[in-house]
């Protein structure tokens, strides 16, 4: 099949290509070149609509459809991801300015596993039954929710929206989604794929624009009946103060200021080695990444002497060169605001260990939104750099004494996304993974992924879980039905 991007791009809404109804569009920047490279439709609550329209037709075919009819047309949009890895790879290393090889090794294989799990998910979904003895019989049916809303950020593009589309679309819901508008391509490209893996008409409804506009519209719409959205903490409470009076369902997926804690016995290299991974993996704008790194103060001249170097090696380029150890920023907006809070951090007392810059490239990349990753201490647990996301290629380093000590730094923001483990005492380990505030604990590892595991967060990084069958129990309504004997 051929992926072309227009110089448009268009709304995907009954299985066809449509530009916005009132016609306004946003520019959509290469932030590693600063070039605009075409426009996308910032669409209204009048596309919506037509969206809602569309799906709302499909829902009765497609929420009775067979399970088996569900996998094979998942399926087939998994083999179709892969089939055109290489145009999907570009597409999404040219909007979001991550590495190329990033995008070809990650975000999008990632993004056909998912739709490959939750195929097979749609074919093993079972359901409770509980018998009270010689009395009753009560089972639980999980029936779909009927048209539900997906809104994902920029970071991780496809990888991020087929997390939830897949699950929404086994469960046998018809979807009206939307990207995040600084990185739309993938999701348009999305919508070719799945028509030409022949999902029906009106099932699937892409559409772009930005959060005040469209995203705002799919949230307020009385017939999409459940949210999943993930976003910064501060759109995660917008979306639930007009959701929740209407009584929709939420999963809201949101920001984070991870703790990585480094005990002195642990296995030294391998966590070196993960903790730049956890630091500056695609430029420090994962969730997960761990920003606030603390160190058991025995060996925090050790680290830093180790660490340091080693950062200092990352280097920014042309995200297209396999060379290119770190690539752009996603937008102006984001690389600023990266700028502002580095200068805050040194306002604060900080000292800037490395980095601390923006960085110029020559040649096709001088104009692109290029950081060089930076790592800063003495700044203590309630300074604001501390506490506020800042989302980019800033870490902080702490030292602690003991456990007690640890624990007190790792729980001392607002949020509880993820945080990480490194220690070769695996009852120490497990102690402080009992004790951490967060929704998800790697110990001696990160970012090793289960997709059957749940995902998401405590405190402001998130209500709900996504994953596996707590996915599909998000995206379907249990009725539980009880008889007597
Ligand atoms: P964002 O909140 O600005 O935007 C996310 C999406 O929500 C976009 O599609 C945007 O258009 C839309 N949106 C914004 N305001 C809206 C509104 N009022 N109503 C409806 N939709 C709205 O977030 P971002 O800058 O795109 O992404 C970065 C943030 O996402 C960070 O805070 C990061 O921690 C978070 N994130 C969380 C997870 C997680 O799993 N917890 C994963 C990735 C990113």
């Amino acid at each position: 099949m051929q992926l072309d991007i227009p110089y448009h791009l268009e709304n995907f809404i009954d299985g066809d290509f449509f530009p916005p109804l009132k016609n306004e569009f946003l520019d959509n920047i290469n932030p590693a070149t600063g070039l605009m490279v075409g426009k996308i439709p910032n669409s209204t609550a009048e596309d919506v609509e037509a969206a809602v329209i569309a799906a709302k037709k499909a829902f009765p075919d497609w929420s009775s459809s067979s399970s088996e009819k569900r996998f094979r047309i998942l399926n087939r949009i998994a083999e179709l991801i892969e089939e055109n890895l290489e145009t999907l790879t570009l597409a999404e290393t040219n909007d979001n300015g991550k590495p190329l090889w990033l995008s070809n090794q990650v975000d999008i294989p990632r993004a056909s596993s998912n739709f490959r799990f939750f195929a097979t998910a749609a074919m093993q979904f079972a359901s409770e039954s509980h018998s009270q003895q010689n009395h009753s019989i009560n089972y639980t049916l999980r029936q779909p929710i009927g048209i539900v809303g997906c809104i994902s950020p920029w970071n991780l593009p496809l990888y991020l929206f087929t997390w939830k589309i897949a699950p929404a679309l086994a469960a046998g819901n018809c979807v009206i989604a939307k990207p995040s508008e600084v990185t739309p391509v993938t999701a348009y490209l999305l919508g070719k794929i799945c028509k030409e893996a022949g999902l029906p008409n009106g099932v699937l409804n892409i559409l772009h624009g930005d959060g005040p506009s469209c995203g705002e519209a799919i949230v307020k719409h009385p017939q999409i009946k459940a949210i999943s959205f993930t976003g910064s903490t501060k759109a995660g409470e917008k979306i639930a103060s007009i959701a929740a009076p209407m009584f929709k369902k939420l999963s809201l997926e949101l920001g984070g200021k991870n703790p990585n804690i480094i005990f002195a016995d642990c296995d030294w290299k391998k966590m070196l080695f993960n903790t730049i991974r956890s630091s500056f993996g695609n430029q420090g704008q994962i969730c997960l990444c761990g920003s606030r790194i603390l160190i058991e103060a025995s060996v925090y001249e050790k680290f830093k002497t180790d660490f340091i170097p080693w950062v200092e090696k990352l280097n920014n380029g042309d995200p297209l060169l396999e060379t290119s150890k770190q690539g752009a920023l996603v937008s102006k907006v984001h690389f600023e605001k990266v700028l502002q809070c580095i200068e805050l951090a040194k306002q604060e007392g900080g000292k800037i260990l490395c980095g601390g810059h923006a960085v110029k490239i020559e040649g096709r990349c001088e104009n692109g939104y290029f950081i060089a990753p930076t790592v800063i201490e003495n700044l203590g647990p309630n300074c604001r750099t501390n506490q506020e996301e800042i989302f980019g290629p800033v870490v902080t380093l702490q030292p602690f004494n003991t456990i007690e000590e640890a624990l007190e730094l790792a729980n001392a923001t607002d949020y509880g996304l993820a945080a990480t483990i490194w220690t070769q005492d695996i009852s120490k380990a497990n102690l402080v993974a009992s004790k951490i505030e967060s929704g998800i604990v790697w110990i001696n590892c990160w970012l090793e992924r289960d997709l059957r595991t749940p995902f998401g967060g405590i405190k402001n990084s998130g209500v709900g879980r996504e994953g596996g069958w707590e996915a599909m129990k998000f995206f379907t309504e249990a009725k539980n039905v009880c008889t007597e004997y």
